[in-house]
């Protein structure tokens, strides 16, 4: 019969010896030597040895016998002294043992299909399968624990800062943040959906119309993306929105909220955070999440070599491209040739058409591609790229975007494979001012989103030729190169956010149909504001340095959408189906 505790497992020291105690728990490991049976027991609080030896009653030494790994145990029993050769420095309770007195087996298990160890072999998908062991494993625990430790702390700081939690609807209309919408057919309202949201970001800007001034929500988002690793279909999300707030104002939210998580799970204090426009950071990092952990910074390199006729740069420079590169210090006695191909292929993911790469030898001159695209200027390429005999230098010429895009993620891959990156840092970054368009196909579209106010003294260019110049006060925070949260000003005037979406395509009818209740409101009394969101798996998988975002949600999918536990999604039955009034295009093969 299950007691109530008196401790936890992880609990116990040397202070409690003499007392009786009972603890509950997981058999962890179960040894048998001569006839006296050990059992860790545990606990997400840790574990404790239970030793069952000629001090314990003899029924209860047959009970414990028949104990197997990860049965549920109750043990009453005495705490008492390890001997001096038992001690154990590096397990928190491992000045005692607790001599039982009555041990219960209060469950047993089939066989197990993997150990529960942190250094588990069992494939992911076994363990997704069996979350329910695999959240046992005490690296996982750990990660819960910290996710738990900084929505508390989340909350904490919001609530001291005056927001208040209010919750926005799951059953909503479509949010354009750029994903496809998961849907919900209405059977009350045949042939219609809801959208589950993108994110809030709708009701939280008319939640400021409403004069909640201070609105921030823990809240779960939906996006039907062709999956990566590093995404998940549903995910969380700290939605903060503030009134009346210049951009400054909300940053330093922004970054408050992230000093207080970081400090509670890892101890460590942020510090001030710096700002960068993301033009700089193109420049600078190629990318617009820069890890500021390392440095070999892209160097624009055009006006060095901007002239050259070497085939390459020439026809780069002519259709306006960038040319730039950087430099990879004492790189030269470990850079094969392979090494170097290698890294040309990385680029060519991004487009890049190749590398010029370039070993700088001790008498200065450069070998390699570049080298002969240098020519006469290799002094001054060297002097440009601050480059000394030794080094290997990474040089790009092309289009901005594939340019940045392949180099800025070189520098990172390279980075990782010399391991230049310190464990254990984090280091954050402001980046501000996005332009507020990217150009595709056939037109423009928001680099954020819809609602992200351009700055106002580009607000003329809306519509013109200039619709690229135009810039936003949409800012990111980054943290080790990864984009933890984003956000923006919003438009608050109706007639502007008419425009934006006339600039993007979006004709009257459809702003109606899709945005109408957004525009009503901004049409009755709107406060300026602005907001951003943070994501919240990402937070918590930096701060607990885990590799994949499955390792700090509780029952997250795979990368094919799918929980392998409960097995969904699933089949419905015809009649539901009838029900709803939805016909499947589906046929058996498809
Ligand atoms: N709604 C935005 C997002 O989900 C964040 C924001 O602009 O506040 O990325």
């Amino acid at each position: 019969m299950v007691k109530e505790r008196t401790h936890t497992c992880g609990a116990l020291r040397a202070a409690h010896i003499g007392q009786t105690v009972i603890v509950q728990g997981w058999a962890s490991a179960v040894r048998d030597r001569g006839g006296v049976t050990f059992i860790v027991l545990r606990d997400r609080h840790g574990t404790v040895q239970v030793t069952c030896d000629e001090r314990a009653p003899d029924s209860e030494r047959e009970t414990a016998k028949k104990i197997r790994q990860e049965y549920v145990v109750q043990v009453t029993g005495i705490v008492a002294a390890r001997q001096d050769s038992a001690v154990k420095k590096d397990m928190e309770t491992g000045e005692i043992e607790v001599i039982p007195t009555d041990v219960e087996i209060l469950s047993g298990t089939r066989p197990l299909p993997f150990t529960i160890s942190d250094d588990t072999d069992a494939g992911e998908d076994t363990r997704l399968k069996h979350r329910y062991l695999d959240l046992r494993r005490p690296v996982l625990q750990k990660n819960i624990i910290a996710r738990h430790k900084a929505a508390q702390a989340a909350r904490r700081f919001m609530d001291d800062q005056d927001f208040l939690e209010i919750e926005t609807p799951c059953l909503t209309r479509a949010t354009p943040e750029g994903a496809r919408d998961y849907l919900v057919p209405s059977r009350v309202h045949p042939g219609q959906f809801y959208a589950l949201p993108q994110s809030p970001q709708i009701f939280k800007q008319i939640l400021m119309v409403a004069g909640m001034d201070r609105y921030f929500q823990i809240c779960r988002c939906f996006r039907d993306e062709d999956l990566r690793a590093d995404r998940q279909p549903e995910f969380t999300q700290i939605d903060v929105e503030m009134s009346f707030a210049p951009r400054d104002m909300v940053m330093r939210i922004g970054t408050g909220l992230a000093a207080a998580m970081w400090k509670k799970v890892t101890g460590v204090d942020i510090g001030d955070v710096s700002t960068m426009t993301w033009h700089e950071s193109m420049d600078r990092f190629g990318v617009d999440a820069p890890d500021l952990r390392f440095g070999m910074e892209l160097v624009d390199l055009k006006p060095v070599l901007g002239d050259s006729t070497f085939p390459p740069i020439a026809n780069a420079i002519e259709a306006g491209g960038i040319l730039k590169g950087f430099r990879v210090a004492g790189a030269v006695s470990d850079s094969s040739r392979k090494v170097l191909d290698g890294w040309t292929t990385f680029v060519r993911q991004y487009g890049m058409g190749g590398l010029l790469w370039g070993k700088v030898q001790d008498d200065r001159s450069i070998t390699g591609p570049l080298g002969k695209a240098a020519g006469e200027a290799a002094e001054a390429v060297l002097t440009a790229l601050s480059a000394e005999p030794g080094d290997v230098l990474a040089v790009g010429a092309g289009d901005y975007d594939s340019t940045n895009a392949g180099l800025g993620r070189l520098r990172v891959h390279i980075a990782n494979a010399r391991d230049l990156i310190p464990e254990n840092t984090f280091k954050f970054c402001w980046v501000v001012d996005f332009p507020l368009f990217e150009k595709i196909e056939g037109g423009w579209t928001p680099m954020h989103h819809p609602f992200t106010a351009p700055k106002p003294e580009h607000m003329e260019w809306l519509g013109t030729d200039k619709m690229g110049d135009i810039l936003s006060d949409a800012y990111d925070l980054v943290c080790n190169g990864s984009e933890i949260g984003g956000g923006s000003i919003r438009i608050h005037r109706e007639d502007v956010q008419h425009k934006v979406f006339e600039a993007l395509g979006i004709e009257e009818e459809e702003q109606q149909e899709k945005f109408g209740f957004l525009l009503d409101a901004l049409a009755h009394g709107a406060p300026p504001h602005g907001g951003f969101a943070f994501g919240f798996d990402r937070c918590v998988g930096i701060m607990t340095n885990s590799k994949s975002l499955r390792d700090v949600i509780a029952f997250p999918k795979t990368t094919s959408a799918q929980d392998l536990m409960s097995r969904a999604p699933g089949p419905v039955d015809a009649h539901e189906l009838a029900e709803l009034k939805i016909a499947s295009t589906v046929t058996a093969d498809a």
